[in-house]
């Protein structure tokens, strides 16, 4: 018969399966190999954990469960960028990409499913938000694109970042607990100066990333320094400010020392003027950054549209004059819906 209720072993941290393998008579150094195996090793089931006894095996079986991903969809683009549809254990999907270039491999992933955020010019805006992700299931799209990374490009996966589905810190907890587990040895070992999350922009929760310490990276969707019209493309602007994120960035610098990203859209008729230019310049003044000027990527027939070039030459020059560095980031995966903003679960299952 068909075990109910059975725990999800990756829900328990490393303390909690020691004391759970000594509450049952087992050896508490058996936790440390049930965890290799089940972080490090990525293992899906119990009976390959071949230095557990068969009756420790036996035992973990009828009381857990291993939840896993399970890529259930993959598209190549042209330009060699690969996107996931992945399957989370309550049949929900998420998408994740991996995005190659000649120096790095990225791993593009998802924090939620869905969004709650209204953001008008993202496709994943569109999808209600189901739910968080829990913790093992954002590292298993980070190791399937490491796989990736091995079987389809013979190189290392070398950054990641929370840029897919999703606002990572409306998923806080889980987030980190997540880019926990990939930095430390017992899990994928990575270096968190390689992981790069990225935010809508909530003022309360940018200065909580700062006072917990954390030594990844930062970005912040800005795409306008003015009030209005930030309030008109992201709504979540009416109560997290311009000023108020200019402070709470300043905070973040003044305690981590790490520059911050704007990722920045410039679209026609929006944002592509020389008042909007000029106020991205003096907001950078104020907070030690880079900006990354990225291409509008249609996501239907709307009132979005890229500017014009020379509208961002403009840009380009106003930020070079104010000695702000800038650089326009290419659209990667357009044709197989997988680049910025146009997550959306679009196959058909
Ligand atoms: N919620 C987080 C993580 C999503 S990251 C955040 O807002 O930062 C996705 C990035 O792509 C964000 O910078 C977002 O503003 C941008 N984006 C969304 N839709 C886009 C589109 N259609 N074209 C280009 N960029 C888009």
């Amino acid at each position: 018969m068909q075990q109910v209720n059975k725990q999800d072993i990756r829900k328990l941290n490393l303390q909690e399966l020691e004391q759970y393998f000594e509450s049952v008579g087992e050896k508490r150094f058996r936790a440390k190999q049930v965890y290799e195996w089940l972080w490090s090793k990525s293992l899906k089931n119990f009976d390959d954990m071949t230095n557990l006894s068969k009756a420790t095996r036996e035992h973990l079986k009828e009381n857990f469960d291993i939840n896993h991903i399970l890529v259930d969809q993959f598209q190549r683009s042209s330009d060699g960028t690969i996107k996931n549809a992945v399957k989370l254990f309550d049949h929900q999907i998420v998408e994740s990409v991996l995005i190659p270039t000649s120096k790095r491999i990225t791993a593009c992933v998802s924090s939620q499913v869905g969004c709650s955020l209204d953001c008008n010019f993202c496709a994943t805006a569109r999808l209600k938000r189901m739910r968080n992700l829990n913790p093992d299931e954002i590292y298993d799209q980070v190791v399937a694109i490491q796989e990736e990374a091995r079987l389809y490009f013979d190189r290392p996966l070398t950054n990641i970042v929370f840029m897919g589905m999703g606002e990572p810190l409306l998923n806080y907890q889980n987030v980190l607990a997540a880019i926990e587990r990939i930095c430390s040895p017992t899990g994928l070992g990575i270096s968190p100066k390689r992981i790069t999350l990225s935010t809508v922009g909530i003022a309360k929760m940018i200065r909580k990333l700062a006072d917990d310490g954390v030594k990844f990276n930062l970005a912040l969707s800005l795409h306008s320094a003015i009030n209005e019209t930030r309030t008109r493309v992201m709504p979540i602007n009416q109560t997290n400010t311009v000023e108020e994120l200019a402070e709470a960035l300043k905070y973040w610098y003044s305690i981590t020392k790490r520059k911050v990203t704007f990722e920045y859209v410039i679209w026609d008729g929006i944002n592509d003027d020389e008042r909007h230019a000029r106020a991205l310049a003096k907001f950078c003044k104020h907070i030690p950054s880079k900006v990354n000027i990225i291409q509008y990527n249609p996501i239907d027939e709307g009132e979005y549209r890229q500017a014009s070039p020379e509208k961002v030459s403009l840009y380009l020059r106003i930020l070079e004059d104010s000695g702000i560095v800038a650089k326009v980031r290419k659209s990667r995966g357009q044709d197989i819906d997988a680049a910025c903003g146009q997550l959306a679960n679009k196959i058909d299952w």
